[in-house]
């Protein structure tokens, strides 16, 4: 059970983020980013921002003037949907500042998690975000972004349950999402017949609520917000395991990528990241 030994860093949400940065130079970047003329006084901004306005209109997408996310909608606060309709989150705030300093509009496309990373993997999206996390297997048929957030896979069992830590889930069912780290350390420790897989989050939460299984394996934010609508659940102190967010593109897609990671750079170094993230995770 390699997962369960080097992973009791605790059950907070860290985020890697540096939190510097003037605040002049949010204007100014999202200026170079619209940036439709060629003024002199652009022109110098041009050049202290080299990677913005180099990737500005030049980075080629699977539809002109739009940089197409792929994501599944259901992993608050990452990535949900508003009653009207629309999408919001932390990743799609994040995308839609990425779009604008490249000069192009976000399109959010939502499906299931595991068509979610093979759209960006196979090209029929620009990039995957939906709180991805960086592994091995998945590093060899795409590439990551830098990361830009860490997640913590955690244990939700109910408040009754004799389940105190990751061990103590051998011989139990468990309810993950399909598709997801959850699922596949999961299956490595216990095996597949201890392991289900539903199409979301929440409807393993529901499951779990229900009885047909025994715990859930998921990622910390989302655990948070399902525990807090499900009275009766918990969440265990110990982490199942540690990991790193990153935005998956297609392999070999370096053109994208180095824009998207010059982008990411820049909304660190403003706090413009910092801030999104405080928006949807309070702290505690
Ligand atoms: N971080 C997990 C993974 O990448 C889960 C992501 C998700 O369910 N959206 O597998």
């Amino acid at each position: 059970m390699k997962k369960l030994t080097a992973l009791l860093m605790g059950t907070a949400m860290v985020l890697s983020l540096a939190a510097c940065g003037g605040s002049a130079s949010s204007a100014a970047s999202s200026e170079a980013a619209s940036s439709e003329a060629a003024s002199s006084e652009e022109t110098s901004e041009a050049a202290a921002e080299e990677t913005t306005d180099e990737a500005a209109g030049e980075v080629t997408t699977v539809n002109a003037g739009k940089l197409t996310m792929s994501t599944n909608a259901a992993f608050p606060p990452y990535e949900m949907t508003t009653d009207s309709g629309d999408f919001e989150g932390i990743d799609i705030e994040v995308a839609g500042a990425i779009a604008e300093k490249l000069g192009l509009e976000l399109q959010v496309d939502d499906m299931d998690f595991d068509a979610a990373l093979l759209a960006a993997q196979s090209g029929k999206s620009d990039m995957v975000m939906a709180g991805v996390t960086v592994t091995d297997e998945r590093q060899k048929v795409m590439d990551f972004s830098d990361t830009y957030a860490e997640g913590i896979q955690s244990i939700i069992v109910p408040e009754d349950s004799d389940i105190a830590s990751a061990d103590d889930l051998a011989g139990k069912i468990i309810g993950t999402q399909r598709g997801t780290t959850g699922y596949i350390y999961c299956t490595d420790d216990f095996g597949e017949d201890s392991v289900v897989a539903y199409d979301d989050g929440l409807t393993a939460v529901q499951a779990l609520n229900n009885g047909q299984v025994d715990a859930v394996v998921i990622d910390n934010a989302p655990a948070k917000e399902f525990v807090a609508a499900n009275p009766g659940l918990k969440i265990l102190d110990a982490a199942y395991a540690q990991e790193d967010y990153a935005i998956g593109v297609a392999k070999g897609n370096t053109e994208l990528l180095n824009a998207i990671n010059g982008a990411l750079e820049e909304l660190q170094a403003d706090g413009t990241l910092q801030s999104i993230v405080d928006k949807y995770i309070k702290a505690e």
